[in-house]
């Protein structure tokens, strides 16, 4: 990084800062002058040129429904292509064991995706919520998870641990009965940043290959870009808010065909802003990743996400995600 981008950071930050001082202290200014017509005033974040990011797919071995004629071993050879394409050999997948029961389809799948020089880490056994059980439960998944992880995982590191729906906790005891357990067992937490529920784009997509929408798809496809476009900024705007700068970021997709047929465009997308990729181990040396919210939070979040909401943060705007639109589509 030259002394002029450390530059630009160090105003962009200031501005970021002065923005929000001045925002917070009309908020608290008792007798504010009306002001009902005039547009919030909108802070402006100077985005560094070229973040980091480390990508991980959840919910291997394959999430969602599959459009007509397609397997999970399909989808997970050709997501780990197109990542081996790209040179990102060792990404990690986080692996529900329990959809290996009976499904050979399964089975074959992760197979496709370690041969090809990817990674796995757990994500439970179940895909438990650790909201609504409780923590003995939640620690009794992450035991049942292990004897597969070790059987496929042979040699690589598989000590990496995805909370299910990023929920760590709505008490504090659930908190730190998981988190000390997950310590005592060797695990890192493999904390998010950018999550933009790709997820939700899947079954819709599955319903309109089945009907041969070509119009709907199309559209399928630019909504799912434009959410990760705004939903990159949003975490990155985040960022700012909670750290006072930007820090390399993991983002969480998930093993779904859609997801995989927009891998090509979704990469081309973060390199158009600046990113460059590096492994899960390294952007998780940033000592932001050591921080720990130390809050009960229903429903979790990305780790920003649990800062702004344990410490009560003013989120900059952003637009809701199509959700009614994507469930509605092609039904
Ligand atoms: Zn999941």
């Amino acid at each position: 990084m030259t002394l002029a981008q450390r530059n630009l950071i160090t105003a962009g930050f200031v501005i970021a800062l002065v923005a929000s001082i001045l925002a917070a202290q009309s908020s608290h200014d008792p007798d504010p002058a009306p002001q009902q017509h005039d547009p919030q005033p909108t802070q402006h974040f100077q985005l560094i040129a070229h973040p980091v990011v480390a990508l991980t797919f959840d919910d291997l071995p394959g999430a969602g429904n599959l459009p007509p004629g397609m397997t999970r071993t399909q989808v997970a050879t050709n997501l780990a292509a197109e990542l081996r394409k790209n040179h990102l050999e060792g990404t990690y997948g986080f692996l529900n064991a329990a959809k290996m029961q009976n499904s050979p389809d399964a089975e074959q799948a992760l197979h496709a995706w370690l041969d090809a020089g990817m990674n796995i880490g757990s994500h439970t056994w179940s895909h438990i919520s650790l909201t609504s059980n409780t923590a003995e439960a939640f620690n009794h998944e992450i035991d049942l998870n292990e004897p597969v992880l070790k059987q496929y995982a042979g040699s690589r590191d598989w000590h990496w641990f995805r909370y299910p729906f990023l929920w760590e906790g709505d008490t504090l005891e659930k908190r730190h009965a998981v988190r000390s357990y997950l310590k005592d067992h060797g695990y890192h937490v493999a904390q998010v940043t950018l999550d933009f529920e790709d997820y939700a784009w899947n079954d819709a997509y599955a319903r309109c290959s089945t009907a041969h929408d070509v119009a709907a798809i199309a559209w399928l496809r630019q909504s799912y870009l434009d959410t990760a476009a705004e939903y990159i900024k949003l975490g990155r705007e985040e960022e700012w808010i909670a750290f006072g700068h930007e820090i390399p970021n993991v983002m969480l997709l998930h093993q779904t065909a859609f997801t995989t047929l927009m891998l090509p465009e979704l990469l081309v997308l973060l390199r158009n802003d600046g990113f460059r990729f590096a492994s899960l181990a390294e952007v998780e040396q940033d000592p932001a990743y050591a921080m720990d919210p130390d809050a009960p939070l229903k429903y979790g979040g990305t780790l920003p996400d649990q800062f702004m909401d344990s410490r009560k943060l003013k989120y900059p705007p952003f637009k809701p995600k199509p959700f009614a639109q994507l469930k509605g589509i092609c039904q």
